[in-house]
C-alpha cells in the first residue's frame, strides 16, 4: 500500500507534517436527506468501492454520525483496509456549514443536524485523519466542473433544482465559499418581500418559496384548499400525498392547476437564473436535482423566461449534470484531494 509525502503542513496540526501520515485512499461521503453514500477512492481518484444506507432524520447528531462511522468502518473492513490508510475523509452535507470549523449550523431536511461541531466529533473518532466538511451544492459543483457537464468551463454555476434550489459557484476553476461558508444559498434571495409563503429559511417570498419542488406542492395544496379542482388529488389518492410526480402526470393531461404550477416555477426559476447571470456573468449553468426529470416541460419555459430578460446574444449554456448519483461522493473526495494532493 503506497504512502505519500505530505504536500504541506496539515491544516489542523493533527499530523506531524513529517510525511508519514498520508494514506493512499480517500473516503468521499455524500449525506442526503434520505440516504448516505460512502465512496472509497484510490490515489488516482478511481472509485474502488461504495456503500449506501438510509439516513434517519429522527436521529440526534451524535447518533447520526455514529451510524455514518459504522458504515465507513465496515466499507474499509470489507476492503481489508485500516482507517490509518485513509488520506482523509470528505463529507458533503445539505447544511449551512461554517467551513473553517466544520461546524453544522443548520440542515433544512435533517432538522436535528444543527448547532453541531461535526468535524470535531469525527476527529475524536479518527484523530490522525484529515476531515473536511462542505455543503452538498459546493461539492457537486466541484465534481461537475472537473468530471461532468462543466468540464472545460473555468467559470460555472451548479444549480440543483429539487426539494430546494441552490448554487455552487466555481470561479477560475475554484470553488467560492464566501466568508463563512454558505456562498450560493441563492434560493433564499428575496423575490417578493412580504408576499408569498414563508420558507424554511424563515423569510417570506424567497425564490425557493415560489419554485422549489417542496414549496410548489405547498402552493398547490393552498389552491386546492381555496376550492380549485385538479386531477392531482385523484392521482395521489388525497391532497396530502400529492408530489411532483403527480404534478407532472396532471400537466401531461392538460390539468389547468398543474399548468399554473409549472408556469409559476418557470417564471421564478427564469428570474433566478437571470439574476445569477447578472451577478456573476458566468456562461455555464449545470443543472442537477430531481425536477430535471421533467425535461423540456420545465426547462423549455425556464430558458424562454431567461431569454426574455437577457437582452444580449453572447452564448449562455444550460447543461444537465452528468455524474448522476455519484457527484456527491466524487465532490466530497475532491475536498481531500484538493487539500492533500493526489497521483491523478
Ligand atoms: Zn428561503
Amino acid at each position: 500500500m503506497g504512502r505519500f509525502q505530505i504536500r504541506r503542513e496539515c491544516i489542523d496540526g493533527v499530523c506531524s507534517g513529517k510525511g508519514e501520515c498520508m494514506g493512499a485512499y480517500v473516503m468521499g461521503i455524500d449525506v442526503g436527506g434520505t440516504k448516505i453514500a460512502c465512496g472509497l477512492f484510490d490515489d488516482k481518484k478511481n472509485l474502488v468501492a461504495q456503500r449506501r444506507c438510509p439516513s434517519d432524520p429522527a436521529l440526534e447528531p451524535e447518533a447520526f454520525f455514529d451510524g455514518l462511522i459504522r458504515e465507513l468502518r465496515s466499507l474499509l473492513e470489507a476492503q481489508g483496509l485500516a482507517p490509518e490508510e485513509l488520506r482523509g475523509i470528505g463529507l458533503g452535507l445539505p447544511s449551512f456549514i461554517l467551513f473553517d470549523q466544520g461546524y453544522i449550523v443548520k440542515t433544512s431536511n435533517l432538522v436535528k443536524l444543527r448547532n453541531f461541531p461535526a468535524k470535531a466529533y469525527l476527529m475524536e473518532k479518527f484523530p490522525a485523519i484529515p476531515i473536511v466538511l462542505d455543503n452538498d451544492a459546493h461539492v457537486a459543483a466541484l465534481a461537475e466542473n472537473r468530471f461532468g457537464a462543466g468540464r472545460g468551463f473555468k467559470n460555472m454555476l451548479y444549480c440543483p433544482i429539487s426539494t430546494g434550489i441552490a448554487t455552487g459557484i466555481i470561479i477560475n476553476g475554484k470553488l467560492f465559499r464566501g466568508t463563512y461558508g454558505w456562498a450560493g444559498e441563492t434560493g433564499h434571495m428575496i423575490a417578493t418581500p412580504g408576499e408569498g409563503l414563508v420558507c424554511g429559511c424563515g423569510n417570506q417570498g424567497c425564490f425557493m418559496s415560489w419554485c422549489s419542488g417542496s414549496m410548489i406542492i405547498k402552493h398547490i395544496r393552498n389552491w386546492i384548499a381555496q376550492g380549485e379542482k385538479t386531477l392531482m388529488t385523484g392521482l395521489a389518492g388525497d391532497v396530502e400525498h400529492i408530489d411532483c410526480t403527480h404534478l407532472e402526470a396532471a400537466y401531461d393531461r392538460g390539468d389547468p392547476l398543474a399548468i399554473r404550477a409549472l408556469d409559476q416555477m418557470a417564471r421564478y426559476l427564469g428570474q433566478w437564473f437571470f439574476n445569477l447571470y447578472m451577478t456573476f456573468n458566468i456562461d455555464c449553468f449545470v443543472l442537477g436535482g430531481g425536477l430535471l426529470k421533467m425535461g423540456d416541460k420545465l426547462l423549455g419555459p425556464v430558458r424562454r423566461n431567461f431569454d426574455v430578460y437577457n437582452r444580449n446574444d453572447m452564448p449562455v449554456y444550460f447543461k444537465p449534470a452528468e455524474l448522476a448519483d455519484r457527484f456527491g461522493m466524487i465532490g466530497a473526495a475532491e475536498l481531500i484531494f484538493d487539500e492533500y494532493g493526489s497521483m491523478a
